[in-house]
């Protein structure tokens, strides 16, 4: 699924993004991200970014652009990816649908997440971010026990929490105005196009979550689950590191003792014969079934 979430700052773009990510193994494309990271990096775009973003502004489309257009191009994007803070001016919209025609890769969807005024600025004033691996907590909705007890997955040490340097009082009013300036209007540019969906984004990230997946409708959330390449695969393994790796319960037996004739064999034994599961399992007649050993 090729995704947009449209929403001011502190609507929770970033935190549902990240759901979305793990429910569909598909990349996050935060422009907000991306441009943090060149930042710290001290690239010539990030020395170019940095004043704006110090302000509250928004960085040159131009370079916003560029960046995009490069990170797009990334492979891991071609199964589909969540845009997360981009586009925020109509030119970048515009351009976006340029790219992703030239790609052939057109959006699914565009989700609005509606928050209220008084909210954003109390969920932007909450928010931190783990400084190693990004990961976004805010202190007022998640429970300050649980983020202290996570262990960041980078360090393998609590996380490490800051705030953004432009998540301040002055910054925040600035961001918001440019957000409802610029960035608002392309609720419209994508409402024509018929891909907008809008949800209400207040209360809790489980249920903001919730609302998300119905708005992008389950079949097609289903279909993009389906997909998604396993997380995690088997060392590749051979022969006899293979078996040795493998439960006894597991191992293959001999063929003489598979099969049919092996079960009518048992079964004359007295033997009662599971021919439910792949490997036969036998438990003698009138004893049930073994302890640990579930239907
Ligand atoms: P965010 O993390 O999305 O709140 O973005 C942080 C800052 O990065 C914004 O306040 C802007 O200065 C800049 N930025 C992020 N995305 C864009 C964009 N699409 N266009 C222009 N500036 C952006």
């Amino acid at each position: 699924m090729r995704i947009v979430l449209l929403g001011a700052p502190g609507s929770g773009k970033g935190t549902q993004s990240q759901r979305l990510v793990e429910r569909l193994g598909i990349p996050q494309v935060s422009s907000g991200d991306l441009l943090r990271a060149a930042v710290a990096r001290g690239t010539e775009l990030g020395r170019r970014a940095k004043e704006a973003m110090d302000g509250g502004r928004l960085v040159d489309d131009s370079l916003v652009l560029q960046m995009i257009r490069e990170r797009l191009g990334a492979g891991d994007t071609r199964r589909g990816f969540i845009l997360d803070g981009f586009p925020r001016t109509l030119a970048q919209a515009e351009a976006l649908e340029r790219l992703l025609r030239d790609l052939t890769q057109p959006l699914d969807a565009v989700v609005q997440l509606e928050v209220d005024a008084a909210e954003l600025v109390r969920r932007i004033s909450g928010r931190r971010c783990c400084a190693d691996c990004g990961r976004v907590f805010n202190l007022f909705t998640s429970p300050r026990a649980a983020i202290e007890s996570e262990l960041c997955p980078r360090t393998g040490a609590p996380h490490r929490l800051t705030q953004r340097p432009d998540d301040n009082e002055a910054t925040v009013a600035e961001r918001l105005r440019v957000y409802e300036e610029k960035t608002r209007p392309l609720i419209d540019f994508y409402r024509a196009r018929g891909l907008l969906r809008v949800i209400d984004a207040m209360g809790d990230v489980e249920e903001v979550s919730r609302r998300l997946g119905q708005a992008l409708g389950a079949p097609a959330l289903r279909a993009a689950r389906a997909a998604k390449p396993a997380t995690r695969r088997a060392p590749h393994r051979t022969g006899a590191r293979r078996k040795a790796a493998q439960p006894k319960s597991a191992r293959r037996r001999p063929k003489s003792a598979t099969g049919r004739a092996a079960r009518r064999g048992k079964a004359r034994a007295g033997l009662r014969v599971n021919t439910r599961g792949k490997s036969p399992r036998t438990t003698r007649a009138g004893q049930g079934r073994p302890k640990g050993k579930p239907r």
